[in-house]
């Protein structure tokens, strides 16, 4: 009860605040989809635990995974058009260039976001709630409620704040894991580097097939307090051509581009090594416009706050116990999605069969259902 107060103070404050500002409908669309959220957190529990608060049961689940270890790193504000991965002539990923070449990596090529608000994004993302299914966040099991009641231990390891308006129902999911880590105590855009995500990995141990979240802030604005400036500022003005409203913003965007791509690359090295991961998949919450210096914000909706990096690790074990998935995720390469069907693609990744999944939001699936023209960002832009 102690968060959702705070979250009542800090909505009421920014009411206040929008009150004198009543024609800002950016913060008017944050407070009433915050509201909206707040509303649903509070049966959130009551769909999840009886009266002594025990789980409720999940019906008919099952994993044909065996004793697996799965990895999900969730990015945050990363655009792919400013990944060299994914032919940006910036050389801002010359880690997952390598990668991309492998047979174990997939790299999607069509992957939108669903929505340009964190919040909004990852509770659809993370959960059976999407842009096409009009289920309610209250009433729609998460990744992390399937993980555990198909009887895996959950991780939640997070470099964003625990508390705040925009984060809240992504609180709510995270905190449902069996272990959480915060390590952003400040809810602020100051600095908080992803690589002290590095040393709380080896908090993750024991026997037992685990699911592991890792949130990081990853690119998130202010773009220069993402990154160590003396190590990883590489790109300067001298190194760009192109058409671009504030040049200097746009080299820390891309300097926060490489550090993310190195610190991926810890992470996998250490998820492989470690935990012997069966499969890692990464996303990004919703790109960023950096060119027109738009950020993400919803009322200036343009192609660059939509497009993210989508991809895909499997080990060479996995590869051989689930070839047809591998093959799948293959041939789906350059199908059109969006990131709310990322928890359908998961619960198909982590071998779990149970009735909250749908294959046409599956877009790993032979029979997926959308694709280029039926696809939605915002609940209402086409793409
Ligand atoms: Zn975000």
């Amino acid at each position: 009860m102690k968060v959702v107060a705070s979250v009542v103070l800090v909505l009421g404050l920014i009411s206040f605040f929008c009150n004198k500002k009543l024609n800002d409908a950016y913060f008017l669309r944050i407070i009433h989809e915050s509201k909206e959220y707040l509303k649903s957190v509070q049966t959130y529990n009551t769909y999840r635990f009886d009266e002594k608060g025990k789980p409720k049961y999940i019906e008919a689940i099952s994993n044909d995974s065996g004793e697996e270890n799965f990895l999900v790193i969730i990015g945050e504000s990363q655009n792919r058009k400013h990944m060299s991965a994914y032919g940006y002539s910036r050389d801002t990923t010359p880690w997952l260039d390598v990668q991309r070449t492998k047979e174990n990596f997939v790299i999607m090529k069509n992957g939108y976001a669903c929505n340009t608000l964190t919040m909004l994004a990852l509770s659809q993302a993370l959960t059976e709630k999407s842009q096409y299914n009009h289920k309610t966040l209250d009433k729609s099991y998460s990744l992390i409620d399937i993980a555990k009641a198909a009887g895996f231990k959950t991780y939640w390891i997070s470099n964003q704040a625990q508390y705040g308006s925009y984060n809240t129902p992504i609180t709510l999911i995270a905190n449902s894991a069996d272990e959480k880590i915060w390590l952003n105590s400040d809810s602020s855009a100051s600095s908080s580097y992803d690589e002290k995500i590095l040393p709380a990995l080896s908090m993750v141990k024991g026997k037992g097939k685990k699911v592991i979240f890792i949130h990081l802030y990853g690119n998130h604005w202010e773009y220069n307090n993402r990154y160590p400036q003396e190590k990883y500022g590489i790109f300067d003005n001298s190194n760009y051509n192109g058409k671009v409203v504030d040049l200097k913003k746009l080299n820390a965007y891309d300097n926060s581009m490489y550090y993310n791509d190195c610190i991926t690359e810890k992470i996998f090295q250490y998820a492989k090594q470690n935990w012997h991961v069966s499969n890692i998949v990464y996303f990004s919450d919703h790109g960023e416009s950096v060119l027109n210096d738009n950020k993400h914000i919803p009322g200036k909706y343009d192609d660059d706050m939509g497009t993210v990096p989508v991809y895909f690790y499997f080990s060479d074990e996995y590869i051989k116990a689930h070839p047809d998935i591998v093959k799948r995720t293959k041939n789906n390469e350059g199908v059109y999605f969006t990131n709310d069907m990322m928890y359908n693609a998961l619960i198909d990744l982590w071998g779990i069969k149970t009735p909250h999944y749908d294959v046409k939001e599956n877009f790993l699936s032979d029979e997926y259902g959308y694709g280029a023209g039926k696809l939605l960002i915002l609940d209402k832009i086409k793409i």
